[in-house]
């Protein structure tokens, strides 16, 4: 399918990038418009792929803003996306509409402008379009700390409400051990970019190769549009594409065997990607549909295999609401498999999360108040005998 992305706040614009270097690195076309939206200018000329003049600085004309990011605070990212929805929308003016098939926004759920700023601009978009608005959210990981926690929670209500899905990410179960955080990032950031490229990308081809069994835009919709929460399952296979010629090769592709070789692979590797990490991980059988494409040299592309997952991923999910297609790159060297897992509704992380928010908001209030009481103390005198000016 084919997309316009925007990228709320700094992990958004970073993700986008990421999104964008994974799409030329495999030929893929998936954003047909990109606009980066932040409230800091810093953060801003981060990418490095996003073109100049697709990066968005709002909140410039605001008193506590003025260019400088909203410090972790999504009540006033919230405020800034919605004092500028109309620059927003002129940025989106040049967006072919006719040629996407959704929104995708994208944000980190733990900070202010991305967690505050990408559900407004998301239920705009609704408002605005007639076409789905999805969202790609990042939890933050639990060495965050409670603020963190409590902007995600908060966010992660606002943004499923203003989306038609929200897909998950989890840094926590992708963090990576003993990796400094900004490098860490960079490798979960291409991860994260080739579970949804592939997933996404499928059906967005340029040229003429069409198989009977691909994968459209349409089937991603329907799989994606339940109004709730949905995880990405990926795995990939090397393939020795250069031998190809060789004797053996040529004898097994002219024979059966070929055929439930082919197969195997594909299913072998469906099943490798749903017992995988996800983007957030997730009890399977809790998803309400589901969707598989499989993506690779068109020869690879088996459709036996394919409907052999298919049933699988039946079992495995308990639901006949599985769509499953094929996504032809003729010079891939990887087969590759996206599994989306639509509407799942028992997610341990997130009720971790929620704890933590509610813990951190306890915190929060006691500390304030106790604050308060503490500075009256501080400037009052031992007996209260002065009086105020
Ligand atoms: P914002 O600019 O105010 O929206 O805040 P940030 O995007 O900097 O951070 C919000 C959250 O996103 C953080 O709490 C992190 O969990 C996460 N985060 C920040 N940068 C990245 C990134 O490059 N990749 C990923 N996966 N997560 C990030």
């Amino acid at each position: 399918m084919h997309v316009a992305v925007i990228g709320f706040g700094n992990a958004g614009g970073k993700i986008v990038d990421a999104i964008l270097e994974f799409e030329a690195d495999t030929g893929r076309s998936l954003c047909k418009d990109v606009l980066a939206v932040n409230s800091a200018e810093i953060d801003l000329a981060k990418p490095d792929r996003i073109p100049e003049d697709r990066r968005l600085l709002i909140g410039q004309t605001h008193e506590r803003v003025k260019g400088r990011g909203v410090g972790a605070d999504p009540e006033l990212g919230a405020e800034v996306a919605r004092r500028d929805l109309g620059e927003i929308d002129r940025a989106l003016d040049s967006v072919p509409v006719y040629e996407v098939d959704a929104f995708l926004v994208v944000a980190g759920l733990g900070g202010g402008t991305g967690s505050g700023g990408a559900p407004v601009v998301s239920r705009h978009l609704r408002e605005m379009y007639a076409e789905p608005v999805y969202g790609l959210g990042v939890l933050p990981s639990t060495d965050e700390g409670g603020r963190a926690s409590l902007n995600a929670a908060r966010s992660l209500q606002s943004f499923t409400d203003a989306t038609d899905s929200l897909m998950l990410f989890d840094n926590d179960a992708w963090r990576q051990a003993g990796e400094s955080l900004s490098s860490g990032y960079d490798h979960t950031n291409t991860e994260l970019a080739r579970r949804v490229t592939t997933l996404l990308g499928a059906g967005a081809l340029d040229d003429s190769t069409v198989s009977e069994t691909a994968m459209d835009a349409s089937d991603i919709n329907r799989t994606l549009s339940t109004d709730g929460v949905s995880t990405i399952a990926y795995a990939s296979a090397e393939l020795d594409r250069g031998t190809k010629s060789g004797l053996l090769d040529q004898f097994r592709t002219n024979g059966h065997e070929s055929d439930t070789d082919y197969a195997q692979k594909v299913h072998g590797l469906v099943r490798r990607a749903v017992k995988a990490r996800l983007t957030c991980p997730a009890d399977v059988e809790s998803a309400e549909r589901s969707l598989v494409v499989v993506s690779g040299p068109p020869e690879e592309l088996s459709r036996k295999g394919l409907q052999h997952a298919r049933q699988w991923l039946e079992e495995q999910t308990d639901s006949v609401e599985v769509l499953a297609g094929d996504d032809p790159r003729e010079d891939a060297d990887r087969l590759s498999v996206a599994v989306l897992l639509s509407n799942v509704t028992d997610i341990p992380r997130v009720d971790d999360l929620q704890e933590r928010a509610v813990d951190a908001q306890e915190k929060i209030e006691a500390e304030a108040s106790a604050r308060d009481d503490e500075v009256a103390e501080l400037v009052t005198d031992e007996n209260n005998q002065l009086d105020p000016l």
